[in-house]
């Protein structure tokens, strides 16, 4: 039986930041992935540049696109703000061949990689665990449970179900030369084109991504596919040659119960760390990897520090950071009434602090009453 010091459990842009920063740190890491790479994930497949920034080599082999503008539509009061920056806002990437080339750079860094391989059983005996696959049995002292939103690592560690995760579908569809032409100039996304969420249209090399998804837990009895076609036509697509369609979950809100327990350590859409504002779940993938590595590497393989570690490294970033966008999430997309009273300019204001989020450049207010407070009476004063 191999033994390993972790298991990273999935291959998604969570697990292998994770095994790439562990396997750096000379840990002996295993990779166990359930499909055979490299292999198609639901996804906008737009990469933001704090996510950019947390990725230590060159990416252009597999970028499709780069966008330093962004343009927001405000459907229900026909506004469209526009956002500029001297980096690329949005990198459109495939995470067939984005992901995979992260598992390379990880493997080169030492990590071993089980594809085809699903987990199905962990035993946990304090130090050592171990891990049945579907074709091997494996032991490691920590686990990372990187298998994405539906988390089945999470299930049989014991956690219960306490994220919110909301529904969004995925197309990928060639259009004619004309309308590809027209819409490829531009990374859009439509406020309202789903009610209490929004559609997206991402240019890739040959086709476009267009997707739509709700982004409140008050709306999920919905027809998302309606909403895709009536999305179509608010592009101006009439005419779709090729598309095919993907439906899953994203998670948005963090688990409530803990990150850590039995030596298993959760990131990525395991944990639940996605945007509450718009979803976008790779960034923070890449970010909570690192973050567990580096706790386990600097606890010296001590499981009760490394666990004081990621917490400690995550209340200081990500934690901070999506608790305060829930509420601004909660506020943007189920009061939509007085979203609407709100004057024009602040569109504007407030797609830029969005841009600046999602460049690093800047972080949520901590204090958001006290930014909400301001920035009412800035409205009302000025
Ligand atoms: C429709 C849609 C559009 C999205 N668009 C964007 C976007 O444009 N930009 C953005 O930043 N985010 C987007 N997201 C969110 C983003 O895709 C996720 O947040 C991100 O993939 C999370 O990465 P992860 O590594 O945690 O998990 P995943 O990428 O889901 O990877 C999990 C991996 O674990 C493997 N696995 C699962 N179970 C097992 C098992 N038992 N054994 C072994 N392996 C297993 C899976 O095969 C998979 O490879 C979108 C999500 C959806 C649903």
């Amino acid at each position: 039986m191999r033994i390993f010091d972790v298991a990273v459990v999935g291959s998604g842009p969570s697990g292998v930041s994770a095994a790439l920063e562990l396997a750096k740190s000379g840990l002996s890491t295993v990779i166990i992935e359930k499909e055979t790479l490299p292999r198609y994930k639901t996804c906008g497949g737009g990469f933001v540049y704090r996510g950019l920034r947390n990725i230590p080599f060159d990416i252009a082999s597999v970028v499709e696109r780069e966008f330093c503008s962004t343009d927001v539509f405000f459907d229900s009061i026909g506004v469209k703000v526009t956002t500029e920056r001297n980096f690329p806002i949005i990198t459109m990437v495939m995470r067939d061949a984005f992901d995979n080339l992260i598992v390379e750079k990880a493997i080169e860094n030492g990590a071993v990689l089980l594809q085809g391989q699903a987990v199905l059983n962990i035993v946990f005996d304090g130090t050592m665990q171990t891990i049945q696959t579907s074709e091997e049995t494996i032991q490691a002292q920590f686990i990372i449970a990187a298998d994405g939103a539906l988390s089945p690592v999470a299930k049989m560690t014991g956690w219960t179900e306490t994220r919110t995760l909301i529904p969004a579908l995925e197309y990928e569809i060639e259009v004619p030369e004309a309308d590809f032409e027209r819409l490829s100039q531009t990374v859009r996304f439509d406020v309202d084109a789903v009610p209490m969420g929004y559609g997206w249209c991402f240019p890739k090399k040959n086709h476009l991504s267009i997707g739509v998804g709700v982004i409140s837990k008050k709306n999920k009895k919905i027809d998302l596919k309606a909403h895709y076609r009536r999305y179509l036509a608010t592009l101006g697509i009439t005419t779709v040659i090729k598309e095919a369609g993907f439906g899953f979950v994203i998670p948005i809100s963090p688990r409530t119960d803990g990150f850590v327990s039995k030596n298993v350590f959760l990131i990525g859409d395991a944990a639940g760390f996605a945007d509450p504002i718009v979803a976008e779940g790779i960034s923070n993938a890449i970010l909570s990897g690192i973050l567990a590595a580096k706790a386990i590497a600097e606890s010296n393989r001590d499981a009760v520090l490394a666990a004081q570690l990621y917490q400690s490294k995550l209340d200081n970033t990500i934690l901070k950071e999506v608790n305060t966008a829930a509420l601004f999430s909660k506020l943007f997309y189920e009061k939509t009434r007085i979203r609407n009273l709100v004057p024009i300019k602040y569109y504007q204001v407030f797609a830029e602090a969005l841009t600046d989020l999602f460049m690093g450049d800047r972080t949520y207010p901590e204090d958001y009453k006290a930014a909400i407070r301001r920035k009412l009476k800035s409205m009302i004063f000025s």
